[in-house]
């Protein structure tokens, strides 16, 4: 079902700290001591990382779901 979300407008989120844009980043969270890339906004100069609520959430269940299934 992730179809018909194209380009609308690219939230921009600004970093907290520095008030510039984030940029979409391969970052590499822990969960359940492992290691697992993904893509979240990350600040260029502080390195902030910006989770969505609801991102965070789906992926920490696809996670463990794919933990159970090894
Ligand atoms: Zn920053």
């Amino acid at each position: 079902m992730s179809q018909g979300q194209d380009k609308k407008e690219a939230k921009s989120i600004a970093c907290m700290k520095c008030q510039i844009p984030m940029e979409l980043g391969k970052v590499e969270v822990f969960y359940l001591n492992n290691k697992f890339p993904i893509e979240l906004l990350k600040c260029p100069k502080c390195g902030l990382v910006y989770i969505p609520e609801e991102l965070a959430i789906g992926k920490m269940l696809e996670v463990e779901k794919a933990l159970e299934d090894k």
